[in-house]
Formats: C-alpha cells, structure tokens, sequence
C-alpha cells in the first residue's frame, strides 16, 4: 500500500488511473468508455457510459457467496420486533416489493417519494427503487406535512411509500393525518399511495390515494423483477437538504459514482469487510442512512443493523448490548448521541461484551474534546471522527485507516480524502490560506465520484449557490470555516452561512424564521444557533411582535411562546423547534438594514458581539441581553 500522501496525490493528479482502478469494485453489465468526463465544469460525469445497478451490486452480486448470511438485521426497540433477512431473503422482499411499484407504475426515472419510519420495508422501498431505475427521495419522518408537500411538488413523485405510524421514545406518531394534509396542500399529485400497516394507528389516510402493501406483496410473493441497468450518470436518488434560503435543495446522486466512492470507503475509510457487521444508528432520512445503513455496507458485503429506537430505551445500555448479541464489529453515530449516553450510568457501558467492535466512527456535527475523550476511554477502541455532507455523500475528511494508520489528532476529523483537492480559502480573496490560518474549505474541480451531481431540477443553483462563492476561483464551498495544521489535519470552526446543526440534524435559520413569520402575532423574527451542551446547537428565536401592548405580562409572553413553538412544528416539524423564543422590541441590523446574526448569536452564548461600526441602533443589543436575562 502507498503511503496515505502518495495515494492522495495520485488520486488528485490522476483521478483517471485511479478511479478506474476503484471502479473494479463494482459490477458493470456494460463497461464504461470514459472514466471522467470534464468538458462542463462544474458539472463532472463519472464512468460515462457504463451501465451499472446499485441493487445488483447491493444484493444479487453476493447470491452467489452470501446467500445465507445475514444482509439486515432489525431491531425496533419501540415495537420490541426484531428480525432478520439473510441475503437470500432481502433479495426475495425487494423483488416483491419491486413488483409492487412496477404494478402501480413505476418506471426509471420516475420519483418515489418515502415517508417512512425506520422499518425493514423502507430498505426494501429504496433497492427496490434502485432496481427499477426509479429515483428514491426518502423524507426524513420528523418533518411536518407543509415540509413535505414541498418536497412532493419539487420531486413530482408518481408514487408515495408511506406506513400508518412511526414511533419515538414509546410515543406513536401518526403518519397518516399528516399525509392527508400534506397531500391537500401540494400541487402535484402522485397516482398512488402505498401503505405499510405496522398496526400502529388507525388508519385515516384519504381513500383515493390508498394502496395497502401486504395484499399486494402477497400476490407479488414469487416475483422476479429483472435489475434496469442504468448509465453511470443517471440519478438514484433525491435527497433534500437546508440552506442559506427557506427552500431545502434535492441532492442528486448518480449511480456508477456513488457505487465505486462507497465501496473504497468501505475498504479505505471504514475498514469493513465482507462477513462484517456494522451498526449505524441514524435515520434513512439522512445522508449517513443512505449511504451507510443502506448502500454502503450491503455493497461491500456486510451485515447491516437497523435499528428503530433512541440510545436510552429501555435504558442506557440498549446499544451496547447490541453490539454484543449481534457482535457487531463497526459503529457509526452521531457526537450527540454519546452526549446524551454520557449522562447515563457508565456501569451500563460495561456491562456488555464489547470485543467483537474494532472502532466507532462519528460524523455529522463537530466531536467536541470531552466527549471524544470520556468515550475512547470507557470503550478502550478508536474513535475515529469524519466530516462530511449530504451533498457529498461519503468523508471529505477522515483517518484513512485503510491506507495509512496515520494518527488521529483530538479535535480534528482528520485529513482531505482521496479524491477531494482541498484547500481553505480566504473568504474575502480567495486566496489560499497559509497553515494555521481560518478560511473557508474548499474543493476543487472536479468533486469526486459519489458527490452531489446537481441541484433536482436546477442546475443553475448547483452553479450558483455552490460553484460561485470563492472569489476568483470556481472552487466547490463546503460553508464550513476550518484550519489546517501543517501535516494537513483540518479542524472544524462551524458554518459560514445561516445553517446551524441540531442534534446532528441540519437546519436552515431561515426556514425556521419563516414558519415563525407564520403567525399573526409576529411583525419579525431572527433565529441564531446558539451552543449547547448535548445538541452542539440550538435555535434561540427572537421574536418582535406587531402590538407589544398585547404581550406585555409574562403570562401572555409565555402562551405566546408556547403557541411560536407549535407553529414551528406544524408548519416544518419538532426538529426545527426553537428551544427559546424571546420578545424584544427591536432586532440589531446595519444601516442597510441586513440582520446581525452574528452579534445576535455571540451575546446568547454570553460573547461580547465585538466592534459593529454598521450597527443602525446599538441599544437593540442591549434589548437583545435583556431578554436573554429575563428582563
Ligand atoms: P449534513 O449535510 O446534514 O450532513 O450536515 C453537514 C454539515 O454538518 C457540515 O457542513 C458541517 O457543518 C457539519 N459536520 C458534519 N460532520 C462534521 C464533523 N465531523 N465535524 C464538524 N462538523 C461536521
């Protein structure tokens, strides 16, 4: 193996010799003429010409040697149902389920939009999409019908998959009411809903739309759905993401590309191997649950563990018992959850035989040192941190364990990946920035394979919003401020645009806002990411109303706050909840009237906003303080 600066460059220099070497991974019916192709930039098309099938190589590949072997093992812990598919029985349920959506017209190309809670079909749905050419956008089940009948009119799905319930911390949550609602606000109508009774809730999902699965998997029980063999280049999937503006934007991945990136980073990243176990706990909804729940794991031949559940039902020992009774090797979750798992008894922690897990592996939101620390010691195995997007798909930065042990460094993700040409840039030249100095991190032309391929529908705002921000240079921005030391380890300084990090969960400030703005009582909002010690940040919104004169007791203050906080749930969902809404009278702007976020967030995390020469009024600062005391 070449040392991990060797193979980096390599990959930079020519990524035609090396990713058609990475492409030996995957199976291609037809194979492609052309690894890459350059001649639009930013646009880049990856093994142009080959006709490849995510589900082919997630499933039917490995009949041959893993028939038997476990491909998913479920565990709900909301349900107690737990169950397992061997390879043999994955490929049986997907094609059934195939067979399902071709009956109700599903063709390639076509849109399936899944709103489903974490269940072996919403798996099933999406290699089944895979299979038939279809293009999967899966919501994530915690947004609210306005979310997603948004989601619907962009991605004009002529087939919804959805189930009668999910469920969280022993709470059902109907999902039907609020595809119903959902349905009655979007434009665009699919031909059918598909429903997945998990005899949770009463069903109450208006009955021209409904297609109850069971039935239909029944009389499909036996099918064999042919694989659609796609052109490297043609979309899998949509996946809708926050940004700067109100309107999420649809990640689209092709299907060659994403492939190839996921089986080497299996190998170089990862390091799993076929016959492994892994357990990522996120959500399908999410980039982490696409790529490594589902895809990445099942293409390189491991078992994959699917869990429906929090970290701390029934108690705080729930994923370390997993990880002994289906001795699992590789682990994958987000800093909060171990935030949230540090407040537990750590006697839990060893409670379970934890020999057969080799390392745990974090992403998504910055791994802050204590956290890092407390879980490397209590598991006596590698914490091992990546950075990453949805619109990439797979690590910018890592440990490349599986090329080079280099070291890891606390407070570092680790350094660029192969095939990311990284550089932090100055915000304001965009020159690039010298070891130890702040700037904005950078990609260079062309992203790797596996990487967001446009924005659904919109090219010009793939150019615009991603393409266009680094002044002098078409360079892809990341909107992450970071630092890179001189071995080229790159820390993480948080974002440079309004999108803040719940949870792990990425929000937009203004999609939030917006559903504030909602409410009549509102005349102006600012909401800001605010620290914390379990979420990594919250949401604070401040709020100017229309009449003051109505708000001025506590209590109406209080009911007001309450009635904001369940307009931000009905209108975008509970993960966009303000954790404060705060009433002031006036919001820090600049003469020119743009909002000082900045300043806002620096005194709710009891900063001092520093010199703000534009400021129009410097006492909405003061107001600003004062409502964060309680005045
Ligand atoms: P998402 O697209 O939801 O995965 O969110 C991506 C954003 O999460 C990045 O742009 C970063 O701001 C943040 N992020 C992801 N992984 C890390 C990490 N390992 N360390 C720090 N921030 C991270």
């Amino acid at each position: 193996m070449p040392s991990y600066r060797d193979f980096h460059r390599l990959s930079i220099d020519d990524p035609e010799t090396f990713w058609r070497e990475q492409a030996r991974r995957i199976h291609w019916d037809t194979p492609f003429d052309t690894v890459l192709d350059r001649s639009n930039p930013p646009f880049a098309r990856w093994f142009v010409g080959g006709r490849t099938n995510l589900c082919h190589n997630a499933v039917d590949r490995h009949l041959a040697d893993r028939a038997q072997q476990n491909a998913l093992v479920y565990v709900s812990t909301e349900t107690g149902i737990e169950r397992r598919y061997t390879y043999a029985e994955l490929y049986a349920e997907i094609n059934r389920m195939a067979a399902v959506m071709r009956s109700l017209g599903v063709k390639r190309g076509e849109r399936v939009l899944l709103y489903l809670p974490m269940i072996p079909e919403a798996l099933f749905a999406m290699l089944a999409c895979a299979r038939l050419g279809a293009i999967h956008s899966v919501v994530f089940g915690g947004f609210a019908a306005p979310s997603l009948a948004a989601r619907i009119d962009d991605a004009k799905p002529v087939l919804i998959v959805t189930a009668d319930a999910g469920a969280r911390g022993g709470k059902v949550i109907d999902y039907t009411p609020l595809m119903d609602e959902a349905l009655a606000r979007a434009k665009h109508q699919p031909a059918h809903v598909l429903l997945i009774d998990r005899q949770l809730a009463p069903e109450r999902l208006n009955a021209t739309y409904l297609v109850a699965y069971e039935p239909l998997r029944e009389q499909f029980f036996d099918a064999h759905v042919p694989c659609e063999w796609l052109e490297s280049n043609e979309p899998s999937y949509v996946l809708y993401t926050s940004g700067t503006t109100g309107k999420p934007k649809g990640v689209v991945r092709d299907v060659g590309g994403y492939a190839v990136a996921l089986a080497a980073s299996m190998e170089y990243i990862f390091q799993g191997r076929a016959g492994d176990t892994m357990f990522t706990a996120s959500d399908i909804g999410w980039v982490v649950g696409h790529s490594y729940i589902i895809y990445a794991p099942l293409l390189a031949g491991l078992t994959t563990v699917m869990y429906e559940g929090t970290p701390i039902r029934p108690d705080g020992g729930i994923w370390w018992r997993l990880v002994e009774q289906h001795r699992i090797n590789l682990m994958f979750t987000a800093p909060t959850a171990l935030r949230v798992l540090k407040k537990q008894d750590p006697a839990l922690l060893k409670k379970s035989d934890l020999s057969s897990l080799r390392t745990l592996f974090l992403a998504g939101e910055p791994l802050d040192e204590p956290t890092s620390a407390w879980i490397a010691d209590a598991l006596g195995k590698p914490v091992v941190d990546n950075y990453w997007q949805t619109e990439t798909g797979w690590p910018i930065l890592a440990i490349p364990g599986g090329v080079e042990a280099l070291p890891p460094k606390l407070g570092s993700p680790g350094v660029p990946s192969y095939g990311y040409d990284v550089t932090l840039r100055n915000e304001a030249t965009g020159d690039e920035c010298t070891p130890g100095e702040k700037g904005v991190i950078a990609i260079g032309y062309p992203l790797p394979p596996g990487c967001m391929k446009t924005v659904w529908g919109d090219d010009a705002r793939f150019v615009s919003t991603y393409w266009s921000s680094v002044p002098g240079h078409q360079l892809y921005s990341t909107f992450d401020w970071g630092i890179q030391d001189e071995d080229g380890y790159v820390t993480i300084l948080g974002r440079t645009d309004d999108v803040i990090n719940v949870a792990g969960h990425r929000l937009g400030t203004r999609e939030i806002e917006e559903a504030l703005s909602s409410h009549a009582a509102v005349a102006e909002v600012a909401v800001v990411g605010v620290t914390d010690v379990v979420k990594g940040q919250v949401a604070f919104a401040f709020v100017v109303v229309r009449d003051a004169q109505q708000f001025a007791d506590d209590k109406a203050r209080n009911k007001l706050a309450s009635e904001l906080m369940k307009t931000v749930d009905r209108q975008l969902g509970a993960i966009g909840r303000p954790a404060r809404v705060l009433l002031v009278s006036m919001l820090p702007k600049t003469r020119s009237g743009k909002l000082l976020r900045r300043a806002i967030a620096a005194l709710a995390e009891g900063r001092e906003p520093g010199d703000l020469p534009t400021i129009e009024d410097a006492s909405a600062l003061t107001m600003v303080r004062d409502a964060l005391a309680g005045r």
